[in-house]
């Protein structure tokens, strides 16, 4: 049911997407919420849903389409309506369950909260999924980036994330640390800040299902649990042994977990389950990049496993994001707004646009999906990229934000 908007007009055309006992119902003219983004979020997503449209056209020859409906957050949002995350926003990613966001500002002071972050705990996305590949012909630092193609599943609304927090000498602090050193007999500078790490085994068992779901869904090999439990031993530590547990109790004829084929169990086909401390996995997937598939991992370590990835196949601009949850879905650039490119149609849409096709393929319109990916993979080996790709590359020849999006539906 389309809720009562205070101020937004959803479209007049369009079907709602649903479920029906657990599974996603798609009509052909789904209505998808979009935030375009503040400082440089306009001009990717001018780009980039042409390149949707175009792929959704080509695909399904005009059978299926995609009716975008513009709700607000960020600066735009704070103009028009005097709030950062209008109420108004936070229900139509309810009602229509698929939606698709630029980079957000993230307001400095005044009390205010990550956007991202608070979209991801007020909506329970609770994974935040990100792909990343190598794209041939991209600058890369190492020198086999294409030995990159992992997957992963980071927690996304606990850990020392949670927002749990109480600042140096405040009473708040003050009577945590006398609480600990009172009950508990451990004691803490007295000028300390405090920030609480708060891990569940629901939350924990929730990551780990919809990552080993998704390995065997997309035929992959290995998930590796990623945690610092030789220190955290109850945090991360507890991860661990959840993840284990919920791989067993839940899959046990399509997985085997690494101790079994180490103790003589055959891997016959099966979905292997594995896990490294997470300070070896940074030298790891360096130095054997390609022994890696799909990482589940909490919050703190993926954020840092995310971006360290992203790097080894050239960086931030081009890697993709979802956040998913078990009823909603909002995908997103990783990058920030860029604000001093705002406006100059310059800035490098690529994660924007491979965040739409993880939306299509969520939506099952893998054709889409794939005609865009062809299309990007080609554009980039044919070393038609934006500046940020250009400055690296010898040879190449720079293109605008708007002309990357042409040669791209030209190569579709
Ligand atoms: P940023 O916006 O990611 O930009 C830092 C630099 O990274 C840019 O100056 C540019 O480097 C490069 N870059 C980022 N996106 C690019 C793209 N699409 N194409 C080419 N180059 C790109 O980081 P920031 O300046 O730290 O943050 C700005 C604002 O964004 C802050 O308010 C921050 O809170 C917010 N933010 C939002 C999100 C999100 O919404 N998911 C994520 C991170 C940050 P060069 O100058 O070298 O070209």
């Amino acid at each position: 049911m389309t809720p009562n908007f205070s101020s937004l007009k959803p479209p007049t055309r369009g079907t709602p997407i649903s479920r029906r006992g657990g599974q996603l119902v798609v009509p052909d003219n789904p209505i998808i919420p979009f935030i375009e983004g503040d400082g440089t979020g306009p001009d990717i997503w001018r780009a980039s849903v042409r390149v949707f449209d175009a792929a959704v056209a080509k695909a399904y020859g005009g059978k299926r389409r995609i009716e975008w409906f513009e709700v607000l957050a960020g600066e735009k949002a704070k103009n028009a309506t005097g709030e950062w995350l209008p109420n108004d926003t936070l229900e139509a990613v309810k009602a229509y369950k698929v939606a698709i966001k630029g980079p957000l500002t993230t307001p400095v002071g005044g009390g205010i909260r990550s956007l991202n972050v608070t979209l991801r705990q007020v909506l329970d996305l609770y994974a935040c999924i990100r792909p990343i590949r190598y794209f041939a012909g991209t600058p890369a630092p190492v020198t086999h980036p294409e030995r990159m193609n992992v997957v992963i599943f980071r927690e996304n609304t606990e850990d020392v994330y949670a927002g749990i927090e109480f600042a140096k000498g405040t009473p708040q602090a003050e009577r945590v640390i006398e609480f600990l050193a009172k009950e508990m007999g451990k004691r803490i500078a007295p000028d300390s800040g405090i920030g609480i790490k708060p891990m569940s085994e629901t939350g924990t068992k929730r990551l780990m299902r919809m990552a080993v779901r998704y390995a065997l869904a997309h035929h992959r090999k290995l998930v590796t649990i990623v945690h610092k439990g030789n220190i955290m031993k109850f945090t991360e530590g507890a991860f661990r042994d959840w993840s284990y547990e919920v791989a067993k109790a839940e899959f046990r004829d399509q997985i085997v977990t690494e101790e079994e084929v180490t103790a003589g169990a055959s891997r016959d086909g099966k979905l292997v389950i594995n896990d490294r401390i997470a300070d070896s996995v940074f030298q790891q997937i360096l130095t054997r990049t390609a022994e890696y598939d799909v990482f589940a991992t909490p919050n703190l370590n993926g954020d840092y496993l995310s971006d360290a990835c992203a790097a080894q196949v050239g960086g931030l601009g081009m890697a993709p994001g979802a956040n998913i949850g078990d009823d909603m879905a909002f995908f997103e650039a990783t990058h920030g707004t860029a604000p001093k490119y705002a406006g100059k149609d310059v800035i490098n849409p690529g994660s924007l646009i491979l965040s739409g096709v993880m939306m299509l393929n969520y939506l099952g319109w893998v054709e889409a999906g794939a005609l865009i990916d062809t299309a990007l993979e080609k554009t980039i080996a044919q070393k038609q990229v934006t500046y940020d790709l250009a400055r690296q590359m010898k040879g190449a020849k720079e293109l605008k934000t708007s002309e990357f999006a042409d040669a791209i539906i030209k190569n579709m």
